[in-house]
């Protein structure tokens, strides 16, 4: 069922870990690029499956084992149409984005990059979508190439077309920023990279939740991306890959579950997406994606999209009235956060000041240390949006960072 319009106190009730005091002072939750909290629903359909259906998969001919394997097997299909994947097996259930990205930096790093090749990722990645590929590299003897970023921080398409003529053998890049909100062109850098014939790893960590991604559309050759910052439980993420790939990757572990035959001498591995599934998997959280998913495509995507849109663009507004505010990411197309400085306050204290105040918003590098090295700054406070946060509770987080900022000059 699609609402046909937001109703924001009805979408808070079903997240009862909103509706609580901290510090005597109502919660404001605005860090929700780190996690977004969990609907009921989410909550419900984890339970239950612990409560009634609870099994391993993949292995028992009894009732329960068949029951869970096809709720987890339904589950991958939910995924696929969500991102409009070709087909189920496209989609490799991992823990989150930093699986499987070190998934593709070991598999697809074993099958494309030999010794003094190169990979591409952007000035602005996460650690997750660079620390894998630059070990990779140091094992390899090759380079790590990185697009720069200007001041606003937005990629240098110029300087990217130049990385590209070094015939790298993979690009990795992140669709939105977790820094600096900078909404990628991602659509033109596949195919940029197209054009050369490298294929295109998106870490999606960030828009999941926040945008309608269409995997064929983007032409992506993988897309990868993190249940709980989209809803879902912590503990499951996945990875998307066209098949063709996916199909001449080696596996990424090894033991039960990706195996065909094996014998001391010699083994052979399971079908995709079973080969990069080794072990017990998590299927409660799987359960629990799915839900997530429907519960996001029970809103029209657009409506949610441009109400978070507003939020950024009021925060922004509200904020920008603070002296010594200085905004970090500050490129035409942001999505879903603002982060900033305030002169002469270290982020931290900001950040311990206003938790007192019932704020609760991120401090620090955000995983991204080079980003800070760019702008010359220990960290930035970040506050990040989800389809529950209100203009209200920006209010008091505005209040909050003034009378901190007063407070520390
Ligand atoms: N990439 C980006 C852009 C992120 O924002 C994050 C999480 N902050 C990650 C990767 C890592 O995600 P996870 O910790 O869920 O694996």
């Amino acid at each position: 069922m699609i609402l046909n319009h937001l109703d924001i106190d009805k979408i808070r009730k079903q997240f009862p870990v909103l509706d609580q005091q901290v510090y005597g002072k109502p919660l404001v939750y605005f860090d929700n690029a780190a996690t977004t909290q969990k609907p009921l629903c989410v909550i419900e359909r984890e339970r239950d499956y612990y409560l009634h259906e609870n099994c391993n998969i993949h292995r028992g001919v009894h009732y329960l084992s068949q029951m869970a394997t096809e709720a987890y097997e339904n589950a991958r299909k939910t995924v696929a149409q969500f991102i409009n994947a070709r087909q189920p097996q496209e989609i490799v259930f991992t823990r989150g984005t930093t699986e499987s990205l070190n998934l593709l930096a070991t598999s697809l790093g074993q099958l494309l990059v030999g010794e003094g090749d190169k990979v591409v990722v952007s000035a602005m990645e996460h650690h997750s979508n660079m620390v894998p590929w630059q070990q990779m590299l140091f094992r390899s003897k090759g380079e790590l190439l990185v697009i720069r970023m200007d001041k606003n921080g937005v990629l240098d398409l110029n300087h990217y077309e130049e990385l590209l003529k070094q015939k790298p053998k993979i690009v990795s890049i992140a669709h939105i920023s977790n820094t600096l909100g900078t909404v990628n062109p991602i659509k033109e850098m596949i195919a940029m990279a197209h054009k050369y014939d490298i294929p295109v790893i998106i870490d999606g960590a960030q828009s999941m939740a926040h945008q309608v991604i269409d995997v064929q559309d983007l032409d992506c050759d993988f897309y990868v991306f993190s249940g709980h910052k989209m809803y879902a439980p912590m503990g499951i993420g996945g990875l998307y890959g066209k098949m063709e790939w996916l199909e001449k990757m080696p596996p990424y572990q090894f033991g039960g579950e990706m195996v065909d035959k094996v014998s001391f001498e010699k083994t052979t591995f399971n079908k995709v997406p079973f080969k990069f599934e080794a072990g017990t998997p998590n299927v409660g959280a799987a359960l629990g994606l799915e839900t997530a998913v429907k519960f996001i495509q029970s809103f029209d995507r657009q409506e949610v999209e441009a109400y978070e849109d507003e939020l950024l663009r009021y925060a922004t507004e509200q904020l920008s009235g603070i002296e010594g505010m200085r905004f970090i990411g500050q490129a035409p197309k942001r999505n879903g956060l603002i982060s900033f400085v305030i002169d002469g306050i270290h982020p931290y204290d900001l950040g311990t000041i206003i938790d007192k105040m019932g704020v609760a918003v991120r401090t620090g590098h955000h995983c991204a240390e080079p980003v800070m090295t760019f702008f010359g700054i220990p960290g930035t406070v970040r506050a990040s949006f989800a389809m529950y946060n209100t203009k209200e509770e920006i209010d008091v987080f505005v209040k909050a960072v003034e009378r901190a900022a007063n407070m520390l000059r």
